[in-house]
């Protein structure tokens, strides 16, 4: 068996035991894949280790945009919005499936945000910086023609609206899909690998030390480079380094709720100011809408961030302060995530006010670290890591220059969007006329063309039935042969989203799933018991606040 699997992980353990690398990266998120990708792609020999499942952290909690960060206008931050704003076409064009374009409504009143002109000269900058294609570009409404897009906000505030360009994602998805690519770069690739200490030759760093969480051995491995991508966790790995000073990390806390969409049907995705100053995204996904987000300091437990009952009391009132019809409870809530900013500390600043920038320290002993940031950046920040290596490191070595806007991610290339439109309508056709119709769009957005591969295992190996239950377990095959997932939560969470978007169905599916995981990996009892009170922890963890 080959792939980017669970049953390559003893060949790419060999492999990191016996072989000398160029680079080791430390953490699976988005940062260290984008890292990863860059590096095999130019020539390195690299290899990723990440302690948890790949997008564990921050990167399967953020709010699912490619933006351009409008609100970091209001903080001057142009440079910022310039980068990140460009970055969202090449991202889209990576991925059209993936990253797909949004109109997002930005309501406009008297008593809240900045008002109708600056709103307007704001965005015009936004669109200037960003190199906004002319028909995409802001579009100014009137009361009644934001009222016309969204009858549910407050008649008596609306004063008037603007229609900007966004790209919405899945986090989780867009980061595998990278590590996917670099694997086939030639990356070696590890989750549920944890790092543990550094090694070092002459005072400078040399490797690491990792323990194989699922096994529980530990390793070393050698490399001229170590990158600290460890996103909340960055200053942990500095001060194992005793590199920990100067700058430093300011954790804020963010979160999302989940609720279905008939609760709040919003018809296009939303920016809303609420009372107390911030702005707040209101946005459809298939069956349900999220809401969010929250910015708060944070200081407890990194690897286990919860949304509270304040959080989601929060972010209930400001859509019923904006949307009154809706009339939001706490127990409208399906499902919630809570995530790190992993921000760089400014003294004197509130959490919201923090720059998003992000930012590279570079240690006496060699390693450099990588905080703050976006998921939007990704790309950029890593070209400007292994530039930094190369200049650092690897000098004398004949690599290629970063290439990273060509390779594109998720399965065979489309052309477009309007290729994505037309893969649609095939894979329309090509499902049982009894599937919501949503289902074809999650498996597109979610795959691309690789869809096909799992609809040909559907086909192949469903019942006479030919439910939705065959479906997953043809996504689960891909799942297992393609995309390393090692537990039934990797599966859940961030393969499919499953625990955000579709909690009822994880509770009627996961018995079944867990079968055939145990089948796929040779579990006993003992540890489907294991997997699945697990997964029904995280279960209680999305919707611990109702209690
Ligand atoms: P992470 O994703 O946290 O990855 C770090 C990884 O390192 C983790 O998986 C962790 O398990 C691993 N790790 C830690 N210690 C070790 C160790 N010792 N050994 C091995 N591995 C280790 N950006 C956008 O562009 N658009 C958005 O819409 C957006 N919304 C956001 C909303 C919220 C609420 C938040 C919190 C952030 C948002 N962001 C957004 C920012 C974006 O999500 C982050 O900048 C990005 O995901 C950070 O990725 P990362 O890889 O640096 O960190």
């Amino acid at each position: 068996m080959t792939g980017f699997s669970f049953f390559e992980r003893n060949k790419i353990q060999r492999n990191l035991q016996e072989q000398a690398y160029d680079l080791v990266i430390v953490g699976g998120g988005i940062t260290g894949a984008g890292i990863a990708l860059d590096a095999a792609s130019r020539g390195l020999k690299t290899a990723l280790l990440e302690k948890n499942d790949f997008a564990f952290g921050t990167s399967s909690r953020s709010t699912k945009l490619i933006h351009g960060g409008l609100r970091y206008l209001k903080q001057l931050e142009f440079g910022l919005v310039k980068e990140v704003g460009s970055e969202r076409a090449v991202v889209h064009k990576l991925a059209p499936h993936l990253v797909v374009p949004e109109k997002m409504l930005l309501p406009l009143s008297d008593k809240k945000g900045l008002g109708y002109w600056v709103t307007s000269i704001g965005l015009k900058i936004y669109d200037w910086l960003a190199g906004v294609r002319p028909e995409d570009q802001r579009r100014m409404l009137t009361r009644a023609q934001t009222l016309r897009r969204e009858p549910l906000l407050r008649k008596d505030e609306v004063k008037g609206g603007a229609i900007y360009a966004e790209y919405r994602t899945d986090d989780a998805r867009l980061t595998v899909e990278i590590m996917k690519a670099a694997e086939r770069h030639g990356a070696d690739v590890l989750n549920y690998a944890s790092v543990s200490e550094f090694i070092y030759a002459e005072d400078k760093v040399s490797g690491v030390c990792w323990r194989d969480e699922l096994g529980g051995q530990e390793y070393t491995v050698r490399a001229k480079a170590v990158v600290n991508a460890t996103g909340p966790w960055v200053d942990e790995l500095r001060t194992l380094n005793n590199s920990r000073q100067g700058k430093r990390l300011h954790l804020t806390k963010g979160v999302h709720i989940v609720v279905p969409f008939e609760k709040l049907p919003v018809r296009q995705a939303i920016y809303f100011d609420t009372d107390d100053g911030r702005m707040i995204f209101a946005i459809p996904r298939g069956r349900t809408t999220y809401i969010g987000t929250t910015d708060t300091n944070y200081d407890g437990d990194k690897d286990n961030v919860f949304t509270t009952r304040e959080d989601a009391a929060y972010l209930v009132h400001a859509v019923n302060t904006t949307f009154p019809k809706a009339a939001l409870s706490l127990n409208d809530i399906e499902s919630s995530w809570a995530g790190l900013r992993p921000l760089i500390h400014e003294e004197g600043k509130s959490a919201s006010g923090l720059s998003r920038k992000d930012e590279i320290f570079e240690s006496a002993t060699g390693l450099i670290s990588i905080a703050g940031g976006k998921l939007t950046g990704y790309r950029k920040m890593a070209e400007r890591v292994v530039n930094l290596l190369v200049r650092t490191h690897f000098r004398d070595r004949d690599l290629k220059p970063c290439h990273t806007t060509r390779i594109m991610l998720g399965g065979d290339a489309f052309s477009g969007k309007r290729e994505v439109r037309r893969y649609l309508q095939k894979i329309k056709r090509r499902l049982p006329p009894a599937f919501p119709p949503l289902t074809a769009r999650y498996l597109v957005e979610n795959y691309g063309k690789q869809t096909g591969e799992i609809l040909q295992r559907f086909e192949a190996k469903a019942s006479p039935l030919k439910n939705e239950i065959d479906l997953l377990k043809a996504e689960l095959w891909f799942s297992v042969h393609h995309e390393m997932i090692c537990k039934l939560e990797d599966f859940f969470i961030r393969r499919t989203g499953m625990l955000y978007f579709n909690i009822a169905a994880v509770n009627l599916s996961k018995a079944v799933v867990a079968e055939e995981m145990r089948d796929y990996f040779g579990w006993d009892e003992n540890r489907m018991l294991l997997e699945l009170e697990s997964l029904d922890r995280q279960v209680r963890n999305v919707t611990a606040f109702k209690a």
